[in-house]
This record gives C-alpha cells, structure tokens and sequence, in this order.
C-alpha cells in the first residue's frame, strides 16, 4: 500500500512506501520520521564506512609512532648536528613513510654545550633504530676526534 509521509505518521508507521523512486532512483521505504529513502540511508553509511577505512591505516601508523619512537640524547660534534639530525628523520621516514609530513620527525634540537667542539642534542629515533643512530653518532664523534688529533699533531709540528 503506498502513502504520503503524513498519513504514514497518522497512522503510526515507522516506514512507508510512496510507490515512487526517490531522487537518487532508489525504489526503497522512507523512513517516518525523517522522510529518508532506506537506499539513500544505507549508501551514505557506506560512503562514511568508507572514510573511516581509509583512516585506518594512518591511525594505525600514528600508534606505532606514539609507541616505539623515543627521543634520545646523544652527543655528537657540532659540526655534524645538521647532517645527523637529517639522518635520524630519514631513519623515521623509512619507518613510517605514510606519516612523512603529518607527524614532525625532528625533535626540537635543544643542543647543550658539552665538551667543546661537542654538543649534547636530542633525536627522534625508533626504538629499533636507537643502537644504529648511537652508531652514528659514535662514529661522527671518533671521526672528529681524529680530525682534532690530526690538526693538534700539526699545531704542534708547526710549533717546534
Ligand atoms: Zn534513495
């Protein structure tokens, strides 16, 4: 039996059919209440379903981030700050690709004097990565300790 929206109220229906497609060609029930086509309703679920699905995967990556990604401090020589600093966000980028540009890799630098020639910074690394990033930064330390043997060495062949 097909009716208009008002009778259907009148006579306490929660659905009822109008006989005719609705203006998106869905030949569904209406709802009482709102006048919403049952087909209408359902797609745009779907269409939000949707969305959400799309999202997951960001969420997901945004929890592995917040989860195993700690910042370190280590010291490293001045000079290589910049060049480390780059590292340990590319080391992030590899992690969590889909979060390049949503998320800041780089932790707010916040560099201390140490010994001189030498600054303590702070990093961002995955906690998997953190040996590898205290590699780095060892071998950047050993490297410009050598090159500060190196140059000692000449000052003083210089001065004798
Ligand atoms: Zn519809």
């Amino acid at each position: 039996m097909t009716m208009t929206r008002a009778p259907a109220a009148q006579a306490g229906l929660n659905k009822y059919d109008t006989g005719k497609p609705c203006k998106n060609g869905h030949r569904a029930m209406r709802y009482t209440q709102s006048g919403t086509c049952e087909g209408c309703l359902r797609a745009s679920q779907q269409r939000a379903q949707a969305v959400h699905a799309a999202g997951a995967p960001e969420r997901a990556a945004r929890k592995q981030f917040a989860l195993h990604v700690v910042s370190v401090a280590e010291r490293v020589p001045d000079a290589q700050l910049g060049s480390l600093q780059t590292m340990a966000e590319a080391l992030l980028s590899c992690r969590f690709p889909s979060l390049a540009g949503l998320v800041e890799f780089r932790c707010n630098p916040r560099p201390c004097k140490a010994v001189s020639g030498t600054i303590q910074a702070t990093f961002l690394v995955h906690v998997e990565d953190r040996q590898a990033f205290h590699g780095l930064c060892d071998n950047a330390l050993r490297a410009a300790s050598m090159i500060d043997a190196h140059g000692l060495a000449a000052r003083m062949e210089s001065v004798q």
